[in-house]
Order: structure tokens, then sequence, then C-alpha cells
């Protein structure tokens, strides 16, 4: 599976576009905004989209979830159902991080820890999360060794957790039972900034210790 990050929005966020290279299918991972640079990209890959993935309700990651789903006519899955009133309160989010405003909506599933999800021939374990927000979730594809974390952990940093519903223990609680429990060597997809590697977060990461 191949990961090709796209930053959108004003806080640059790390939408994905995930690539099966053997079926040329492909899914989108939060796509916050931008919806004209994210197609723009698929279309450069030459590969058909079959599914939108969400790792938790902020505004950063699920703004263009719906334009984006409604272009591609494909299924929104995640993120679990206890991050369902951050997608309630969109418009309140947008007034909140100064985004356009976009009305509430609900994935065709929500997703659960343990779950899988699947596109091309491609398999990832969905692992459930909580602290930054109570259902988010990360999508892990064992075979290649890469994870994606949305805003659980960052290269050098972790997730805020002063929102509503955000838990500081549970966070690190997740952090330490769910990523630190991976290889080392698995590349974690941040949800901004750069990548870094599970292995190299465990020995330097000041946040996590
Ligand atoms: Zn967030
Ligand atoms: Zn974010």
């Amino acid at each position: 599976m191949q990961v090709n990050v796209i930053p959108v929005t004003p806080f640059e966020q790390n939408c994905s576009l995930l690539i099966c290279p053997e079926t040329k299918k492909a899914a989108i991972v939060d796509p916050g905004g931008d919806v004209d640079k994210i197609l723009s990209q698929v279309k450069q890959h030459g590969v058909e989209v079959e599914k939108i993935f969400l790792t938790h309700g902020h505004m950063d990651h699920v703004g263009g979830t719906e334009a984006l789903a409604a272009v591609l006519k494909v299924s929104i899955e995640g993120p679990h159902i206890a991050d369902k009133f951050w997608l309630d309160q969109l418009p309140m989010q947008g007034q909140m991080f100064g985004f356009p405003e976009v009305p509430p909506f609900e994935p065709q599933r929500w997703l659960e820890h343990g779950d899988t999800i699947t596109f091309g021939n491609q398999e990832l374990a969905v692992l459930h999360t909580p602290g930054h927000t109570p259902g988010h979730v990360v999508f892990n594809h064992a075979e290649t060794k890469q994870v994606i974390v949305g805003d659980v952990l960052f290269s050098g940093s972790i997730g805020r957790t002063d929102f509503p519903q955000g838990c500081f223990n549970t966070l690190m609680t997740a952090i330490k039972s769910q990523l630190w429990t991976l290889p080392e060597e698995t590349v974690f997809f941040p949800g901004h900034g750069p990548t870094s590697t599970i292995g190299h977060e465990k020995r330097t990461n000041p946040h996590v210790r």
C-alpha cells in the first residue's frame, strides 16, 4: 500500500491518498477541505477511489468529506460513534475554526476497535485510540508497517486533550497500549507535520515517557 500525503486546509492537515498498487484502487483518509486539490491528486495518480475513511470528527479532518463523497460517489467509514457529537456540531466547528460552514453528516459505517477496513486488495485494522477525541480511530496496515494516526501522535508531540471530552490520561493509555505495541519500524502518518517511526517516538518523544 502506498501512502500519499496531501496537506489540506489552513491547518495543513495531512489528508492521505492510499493506493493499492496491484489494482490501482484507492481510499482517502481525512479529507478536511481543498477538495479540488485532492481530486487533482487522484487524477494525477490515475486511481479509482472506493472509500473515504475518517479518523475523528474535527473540522480540519472531515470538512471536505461530503463534497468529495458526492463527486466520487463513494461511502464514508469512521470514525467511532463516540465522535458523533463532533459531526453533529460541524456548523459550530466551522465558526470555531474559521472554516466555511459545513452541514452535519453521518458516515455509512461507524467503526469499532478490531474492525477491518478494505479497499482494492488492501486491509487495514481499526484501533480505537480515544483521548484527543472520544471516538478517534487509527488505521494500521500491518503488511507494509504503516499506520495513519490522525491527531493521536505527532513527530515529537501528541494530540491536544483540551477539547470537550478530551482526556490526557486516556490519550496516554491509547498511545502506550495501541501504538507502542506496533513494530518499532512502523512508519506513522500524523494529521499534521512530518512522518516518523513508532520506535523513534518511543525513544525521543518528550510528551510520552
Ligand atoms: Zn483533531
Ligand atoms: Zn487535526
